[in-house]
């Protein structure tokens, strides 16, 4: 198994971004971008060692709290400083590979991490994430401008993936070589990169601009929450029951003020706590004539127009039914399909489920169905 150890440098103040605080410190949906970054690299490195500017260290324990890190290094002047001062902390723990990452990148994903690591530990001595380039490349001239044939353009991403004894020589024989990266270091030593796969969403946040850029790409501007419900109702006399929104021929009725159909009863409470909304009882008083017999889908629809008003779009609804009598399970389809009719759903994002109680409670004992419900939205975050 290879030691492998991550760098991540983040010793920049930020300047571009036009905020007094450096970038990486900045929130990016609630979390800041270096601890982003960092946390890309847990379950793949053995050791985390961060490069930090100097004077941050305040703010560095706080967006790294609680997570398990190498004391910081403080950088240099230059990147190449600050990385030759990570290597060289690196190398009393002595790794095999070592994963260098510039803190701005927050997104890098688990897949690429993984790419970069399988060409080191098959043999590369530098490994290095690039997309091609896709843009028409312009260069600006004292004469005006000239367009640069894009074929054979790439753009290198970080982490940069090294053999760590062949990295930490070229930073100690190169340190003046005035390079970008450690891509650029290792070949100036002379070793061979092989290029993996990089990724678009990786994107370096140099600008305001990049971080709102990496807020939608997280779904930063939106939030998912989840809601529950449960309901129950008596038998009673009759010769059906109502059970999310389909007729169901059955020896009892359901005693209830409205259809007392507790399937969608429970999913339209499910709905309503998405937006925290209170519950059916508060919308829809059982002592109010109105809803004396009335259908429950209405209840249900209502809920539904409630969190689109709110901005919020239902992405599931899971009902179970629990009872011992009537059986569900051929009606389990007819059920599915009514209730994406009343939420003007695809089929696929609903579920119904039925259990018995195995003969305990009062559903075991069958004097009534029981249901509960479970709704998922996305709206925006508030
Ligand atoms: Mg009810």
């Amino acid at each position: 198994m290879a030691r492998i150890a991550a760098l991540i440098v983040a010793a920049g103040s930020g300047s571009r971004l036009g905020s007094a605080r450096p970038k990486q410190y900045l929130p990016l949906a609630g979390i800041s971008v270096i601890r982003r970054a960092i946390e890309a690299f847990e379950g793949h490195a053995l050791f985390l060692q961060t490069v930090i500017g100097p004077g941050q260290d305040a703010e560095y324990e706080a967006a790294t709290e609680g997570l398990y890190l190498l004391p910081p290094v403080t950088g240099g002047a230059t990147r190449a400083e600050s990385v030759r001062a990570g290597l060289e902390s690196l190398a009393a723990h002595d790794p095999d590979f070592v994963l260098i990452h510039d803190a701005a990148r927050p997104l890098v994903s688990h897949e690429l991490i993984a790419r970069v690591i399988a060409a080191l530990e098959s043999g590369a001595r530098a490994s290095v994430p690039m997309l091609a380039a896709a843009d028409t490349l312009r260069r600006q001239t004292a004469e005006g401008w000239e367009t640069i044939p894009r074929e054979n353009m790439f753009r290198a991403q970080t982490p940069q993936g090294f053999d760590f004894d062949a990295i930490l020589k070229a930073h100690r024989e190169f340190a003046d070589a005035q390079a970008t990266d450690d891509m650029a270091i290792a070949e100036c030593a002379g070793l061979e990169i092989i290029v993996v796969a990089g990724e678009e969403s990786n994107i370096k946040i140099t600008t305001q601009d990049d971080m709102a850029h990496a807020a939608r790409l997280l779904g930063g501007a939106s939030e998912t929450r989840t809601g529950f419900g449960f309901d129950a109702h008596r038998f009673g006399n009759g010769d059906h029951v109502f059970l999310c929104g389909v007729r169901i021929a059955h020896e009892r009725g359901l005693e209830g003020h409205s259809d007392a159909d507790a399937g969608l009863h429970a999913l339209t409470d499910a709905l309503l706590a998405c937006i925290s909304a209170g519950d059916i009882g508060q919308h829809f008083p059982p002592t109010d004539e109105r809803w004396k017999g009335a259908a429950s889908s209405l209840f249900l629809e209502h809920a539904a127009a409630l969190v689109r008003e709110a901005g919020g779009a239902i992405l599931n609804c899971d009902v179970t039914l629990i009872c011992e009598a009537p059986k569900i399970s051929q009606h389990r389809d007819a059920m599915r399909a009514r209730i994406a009719e009343i939420l003007k759903l695809d089929i696929s994002r609903i579920s119904v489920k039925a259990t018995t109680t195995e003969g305990m409670g009062f559903t075991g004992r069958r004097e009534g169905i029981a249901a509960q419900a479970l709704a998922t939205i996305e709206r925006p975050r508030t």
